[in-house]
């Protein structure tokens, strides 16, 4: 039994401060992750501050009609606020489309973005792996890699980001609000939030440690008409995706399509936009030939490893699919 410290946060500045930046420091809020790997032996933490009873779970309206999502709204209750449903639809699917009714209820935004890689080795104390021991190799890219990156991965790690929210919040362009160990507030553009493996893949995101998420903020969006998030996953509930897609489209007056935002999941260590496919697209009028080339673009740099090179094809079908849908109002 590993012991451990804990404190409740009164406010966020008191949680900032009583975290510190202390390696061992973690702030803990829903617990849906943390706990599980801190029971696991994966995270060590020394000292747990509880944020879950600070004032950041209010989801509400911004005067420019985007809407701001308290980093500690529940994951179920941001899914079916009215301000999500009717204007960022696209949200409302993929936060539906991960894990259970349970977690949902309990999981917060702000762990949602925070939550770690499900790669089984990562997990596995008995086995190396640089993001949790960095320095003792990917027993992925030897071992099983059916479930991971395609795109974007290095010698160092072969891990996916497993969130669905976080998919739909990159082509929604979010931008996260943050407070630092100074009391200062930044922001970080959603699509620069998390981080390519590189030779640092013990490193998830660009949050400074000690950085407490206050709030997700999203523009009005051109987009809540022509949406769609789909997930192909071995079964159909409680799974992480093979590879999921989050599609959105404004279509002009005739026809075409004015801009085009396609972010796909379970292929990357991040949330993985498609901007080169996304360009070609716009103008373009929303036709299946048009799809299946935006496909093609997306897909054109994938490198995949000895388990999962069906996740080529099934990525192009699932942004054709997810697309078109999307073109046809949000519906499958
Ligand atoms: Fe660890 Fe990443 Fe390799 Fe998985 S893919 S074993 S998380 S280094």
């Amino acid at each position: 039994m590993r012991s451990f410290a804990f404190k409740r946060a009164a406010d966020p500045s008191d949680a900032v401060k009583s975290h510190g930046g202390a390696a061992g420091s973690r702030f803990i809020a829903g617990g849906t992750n943390l706990l599980d790997l801190m029971k696991e032996g994966v995270d060590q933490a020394t000292a747990l501050i509880d944020i879950s009873r600070l004032s950041l779970s209010v989801v509400k309206a911004m005067p420019n009609g985007g809407v701001s999502i308290g980093g500690l709204a529940k994951n179920a209750d941001t899914a079916n606020h009215p301000l999500i449903r009717q204007g960022f639809p696209l949200l409302t699917q993929a936060i539906l489309a991960g894990a259970s009714p349970q977690i949902r209820n309990m999981a917060t935004n702000g762990g949602n973005l925070l939550q770690r890689t499900r790669c089984p080795y990562f997990y596995d104390l008995a086995t190396g792996c640089n993001k949790r021991e960095p320095g003792t190799g990917c027993s992925a890219k030897i071992g099983l890699n059916r479930n991971h990156a395609i795109l974007g991965w290095s010698d160092a790690c072969i891990a996916t980001h497993p969130s669905d929210m976080c998919v739909a919040l990159a082509a929604l362009d979010a931008v996260v609000k943050v407070r630092g160990l100074d009391g200062k507030e930044r922001t970080i553009k959603f699509v620069d939030f998390h981080r390519l493996p590189e030779t640092m893949p013990e490193k998830d995101n660009t949050l400074k440690h000690g950085e407490l998420i206050t709030s997700i903020d999203l523009a009005r969006s051109p987009f809540f008409n022509n949406s769609y998030y789909l997930k192909v996953r071995e079964r159909s509930s409680y799974a992480f995706a093979l590879v999921s897609v989050a599609a959105a489209l404004e279509v002009a007056g005739n026809g075409s399509i004015n801009q085009a935002r396609i972010a796909l999941g379970g292929v990357a260590h991040k949330p993985w936009r498609a901007f080169e496919a996304e360009s070609y697209l716009t103008g373009k009028q929303p036709t299946k030939e048009a799809f299946k080339k935006a496909a093609e673009i997306a897909t054109r740099e994938a490198r995949p490893h000895r388990d999962n090179t069906f996740k080529i094809t099934l990525a192009q079908r699932v942004i054709v699919r997810a697309l078109d849908n999307a073109g046809r109002g949000g519906v499958a």
